[in-house]
């Protein structure tokens, strides 16, 4: 399954806040087994979320959006991602019903378009904050602060599927330039993906869906480094 990510929110693009959201989700959808073509952060601006959440549904099998589902003036995703799939705003039934039974506060007291979502979305309950998300079509709309947005993940995470890929690291002591033969070997030996990330020594990622080749592949390197 191909995923794309987007991250609402100027003070992420203003690097205000480091975007954890997404090397949480990074990590979570790869755990999963689908594969995450790209991640953007774009602006709280409900035409630029509406224009890039257009074109990524289009274009991949699920989009994961977080950030600025909130009650306030700079909160306008869903906004966004209702214009992206040409529906209206409404107020969700089911919505409704949630925050009225809800023990934790009262619908009265809630700030007025709470219960707003874009027509016939599927409702995301929001177990550790207020604002809940939905889901539209291909589009996964969570909220922005870290523990709420991993908290709805978890809760669709069965949803994101594919074939999980056996990964083992292999740090080596050497300059990467040294690394260039036996890495072109490695890969043409075994058929593995070889990522090489350089910094303290160089960390290289031997990944393959089949795991004793994994194994025979990091075996083989560590003999010739
Ligand atoms: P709420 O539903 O509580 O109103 P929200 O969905 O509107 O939240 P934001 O207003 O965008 O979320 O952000 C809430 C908090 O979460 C902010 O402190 C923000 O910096 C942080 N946050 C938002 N996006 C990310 C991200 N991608 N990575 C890490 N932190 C983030
Ligand atoms: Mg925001």
């Amino acid at each position: 399954m191909q995923v794309a990510v987007v991250t609402v929110g100027d003070e992420l693009l203003a690097g205000d806040t480091e975007n954890t959201n997404a090397s949480w989700l990074g990590t979570r959808l790869t755990e999963r087994g689908a594969t995450v073509r790209r991640v953007l952060v774009v602006p709280d601006d409900r035409d630029a979320i509406a224009g890039e959440v257009g074109a990524l549904s289009d274009r991949y099998d699920a989009v994961v959006v977080t950030g600025g589902l909130g009650p306030t003036h700079d909160d306008v995703t869903m906004d966004g991602v209702a214009a992206a799939f040409d529906r209206e705003m409404a107020e969700h039934p089911e919505a409704v019903s949630y925050f009225q039974n809800h023990d934790r506060y009262q619908f009265a007291e809630l700030t007025d378009g709470t219960a707003h979502l874009p027509e016939g979305a599927r409702l995301l309950e929001n177990e550790v904050g207020v604002a809940p998300g939905a889901v539209v079509e291909n589009a996964y709309v969570l909220p922005g602060v870290p523990d709420e947005m991993k908290a709805m993940f978890e809760s669709v995470a069965g949803e994101f599927t594919g074939t999980t890929n056996h990964v083992e690291f292999v740090y080596v002591d050497a300059p990467e330039s040294a690394l260039v033969a036996p890495l072109a070997e490695l890969q043409a030996e075994f058929g593995v993906t070889v990522g090489s990330y350089p910094g303290d020594g160089v960390r290289v990622k031997i990944q393959h869906e089949d795991e004793q080749t994994v194994r025979d592949a990091a075996a083989w390197l560590r003999e010739r480094v």
